[in-house]
Parts: C-alpha cells; structure tokens; sequence
C-alpha cells in the first residue's frame, strides 16, 4: 500500500484512531474503577515523519514519544518544546544523554545504575531535575532491559536519592504475547513494586508507564498512568511491517 504521508492524512486517520484508542482506555479503566483522566497517552510518533507530529498536536496529543535520540533532536528542532512533552521511551546509549537532556522532559528507560548515573552527572544544576521513569524487567524475559531481580528494590531506592533526577516512577515492556495471565502478571508487578518502592521513598512518583497498543488494555486495569501508543494511532511505521 503506497500513501502520501501528510499531516492531512495522518489527521484523518488520527480522527478515528484517537476516539477508539481513547474509548479502550475509558472502557479499561471503568472496568477497574479508574478515573480515566489519569491515564496519559503519549503517542509514539517514532519512525514517522514531523506530519505525524503536527497532526498528532493539531488533534491535542501533546505528549509525545520517540525512542532515539537523533531522531527526538530532529522533530524538536522541527517542531520546537513549547506545548510539547517530550518523552523518550528507548533505551538510551549513555554517551548519548548530553545530546539527549536539552531536548528531553521524561525519560522512560533508564535501565541501570549506570545511566542513572550518567544523567545524575550531566543534568544541568540549574531548572529543575530530569522527570525519569526506572525500566524494570518484570516478565523475566531476557531480552528486556531493566533492572531486575532482588536487588532491583534497593537500586531503584538509590537512584531515587540522586538530586539529579526526579523519579517519578516505573516502566515496564510486556512481552509481545496475548496470554492475559502473562500481560497481567507483567503489569501487576510492576504496580506491586512501585508501592513498595513509594512506602520506603515518598519522594518517588506515582507513575507507572506501561501499554502499548497491543496490551493497553490489561495496562491500564493494571494500573497504568501512561500508555505508549504508535501503532493504533499512526498505523504501521513506514518502512516496516509495524513492527519496531
Ligand atoms: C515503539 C514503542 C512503543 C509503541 O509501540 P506500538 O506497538 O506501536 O504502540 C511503546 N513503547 C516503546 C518502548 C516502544 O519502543
């Protein structure tokens, strides 16, 4: 199928793809007895062009995801930060976060003490600390980045005391399955270890940034405060077969 890919077109698709993405999350979180305003898409424009961006902003979606830094910079320069929130949801290289930090306001992935330290390092001291969510690799899969195992609870209670960063709270990847057990299970822990992490540092966030437009259902019954939705809003990436 070969289509123009202007803002004009990724609006109209934006026009049917946004009230159904917005009616499953309604429909996910009155199922679970959530208000549905606390459940924030960040539409995932990465791999497409800056029309999706403009589309995406002309239809109200203000928070934005991208998951490489070069590409982020580009669409920022585009598009610039004004009405923007900035969300970079990959995994970042670390010699990549002085590029990253002047273009970025929540960090999705930070998958270890090492990055964590990079940003603590490099975020300028003054404004106010980078907004950072800790990856945690809770389907066990060992592709999945994250921090992991027993000794996950303590480092991310170290991370959450380095005054360069402002952890707000935990991101997850489910495994690319339809198993609701297994979605779930994925989802839930992550919840059950942001209460844990919270009751031991109230200074952590209450966000959990977990569903993508396969799962987003089961996320948000889970619990979630951020969905990362490119498919379901943009259709398949350009250039591949919708995948990453
Ligand atoms: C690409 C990506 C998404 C969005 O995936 P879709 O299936 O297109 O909704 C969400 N989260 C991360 C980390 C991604 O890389």
């Amino acid at each position: 199928m070969s289509e123009t890919l202007t803002v004009q077109s990724y609006a109209e698709r934006l026009s049917d793809a946004l009230p159904r993405v917005r009616g499953e999350i309604a429909r996910a979180a009155a199922s679970a007895g959530r208000d549905p305003g606390d459940v924030r898409v960040v539409a995932v424009t990465k791999g497409h062009p800056v029309e999706a961006v403009r589309a995406a902003l002309d239809a109200g979606l203000t928070d934005l995801g991208e998951n490489r830094v070069a590409e982020l910079a580009g669409k920022v320069a585009e598009v610039g930060r004004g009405g923007v929130t900035w969300h970079m949801i990959g995994h970042i290289q670390r010699r990549k976060v002085s590029d990253l930090l002047p273009v970025v306001d929540w960090i999705h992935a930070v998958d270890s003490l090492r990055l964590a330290e990079r940003i603590h390092r490099l975020a300028p001291e003054a404004g106010p600390p980078v907004n950072v969510l800790i990856q945690v690799n809770t389907s066990g899969e060992d592709a999945k980045g994250g921090f992991q195992g027993p000794g996950a609870l303590d480092e991310i209670l170290e991370v959450a005391g380095w005054s360069g960063l402002n952890v707000q709270g935990l991101m997850t990847m489910a495994p690319f399955v339809d198993d609701e057990g297994v979605l779930r299970g994925t989802f839930g822990a992550l919840r059950r270890l942001l209460e844990e992490v919270r009751r031991q540092d109230p200074r952590v966030g209450p966000h959990l940034s977990m569903g993508m437009s396969n799962d987003l259902r089961f996320a948000v019954e889970e619990g979630s405060t951020m969905v990362r939705i490119g498919t379901a809003l943009f259709g398949a990436r350009p250039g591949t077969a919708g995948g990453a």
